[in-house]
């Protein structure tokens, strides 16, 4: 076995025990695969709890699914996996999960496709919902492949959540990125305010990405695009009316305490603004150019 294979099951045994104790995946729920080649995957077997997998339990795969090694069966979604690989040749894992906050979301309807925090935004994008497929049919292979092309996150409708990377760390992270959006985005609505940012705001993240280098599946829809018609771009909601903006106009014109510590107010409250905080990373930014 060629040793960057032997490190690559070592490091599905590792996620999956971090899928595991982080509450993402109950009993057998589950599954991680990884491209080794151009025609062959390493995948999770079915019907084991991935937070108990030993790297010898690992099997390979060709790209139709066909298995070629393994004393066990391969995962159950494994269709649903070769559809990412089909339609993103970048992509080198996948990491399907069950975490619980996000998949509320996914079964309640609702998408994270909200900009409310700037580094989702900045990193992920949007997350929409994939129709509802049965379990390790074509049909949730289907809906997933509708959706892939411009997202490295999703929900499953009725189901739970897929995330995909270059490499499989970057693949689990995102979806730790996932379920902590979820989480956060409830809290807000139990508290009953979910502001929202910016047009504006987004356009600055989205410049944001192209300066840091992050590697986006698809650029960010232009405002007022039909989130059903467009599978080429991410549409992250975010007012464009002054209205309804989160940074008050006025509060902009704040001067910026740079390299020091926050601006705090006379209740010693972090007063940092969305705006505020991007010019401060911006500027580090450029510091170290
Ligand atoms: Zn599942």
């Amino acid at each position: 076995m060629a040793p960057n294979h032997e490190r690559l099951r070592a490091d599905i045994v590792e996620v999956g025990r971090r899928l595991h104790a982080c509450g993402f995946v109950a009993s057998n729920d589950g599954n991680i695969s990884v491209r080794l080649d151009d025609d062959c995957l390493l995948t999770t077997p079915t019907g084991v709890s991935k937070g108990f997998m030993t790297p010898d339990m690992m099997v390979t795969t060709d790209l139709t699914g066909r298995k070629l090694t393994g004393d066990r069966e391969a995962s159950s979604e494994l269709l649903m996996h070769l559809a990412v690989y089909e339609h993103r040749p970048e992509i080198n894992a996948v990491v399907h999960a069950h975490p619980p906050t996000a998949t509320g979301f996914a079964v309640a309807g609702i998408p994270l496709d909200k900009a409310v925090l700037a580094e989702v935004v900045t990193t992920l994008g949007s997350i929409p919902i994939a129709e509802y497929g049965t379990p390790s049919t074509h049909e949730l292979a289907d809906a997933v492949r509708q959706q892939i092309k411009a997202h490295d996150g999703l929900l499953l409708a009725n189901h739970g959540a897929v995330t995909v990377a270059q490499e499989l760390f970057s693949a689990y992270y995102k979806m730790e990125t996932l379920e902590h959006f979820a989480r956060i985005s409830l809290v807000a609505r139990q508290l009953g305010r979910e502001r929202v940012l910016s047009r504006e705001e987004v356009n600055r993240l989205q410049d944001l990405r192209d300066r840091y280098g992050i590697a986006a599946p698809a650029p960010l829809c232009p405002p007022d695009t039909d989130a059903a018609s467009s599978m080429d771009c991410q549409t992250v909601r975010a007012p464009s009316s002054l209205g309804e903006r989160l940074v008050d106009p006025g509060r902009l014109d704040i001067p910026i305490n740079h390299g020091a510590s926050p601006v705090v107010g006379d209740d010693e409250e972090v007063r940092l603004t969305y705006g505020e905080l991007t010019a401060l990373i911006a500027d580090a930014v450029r510091q170290l150019q």
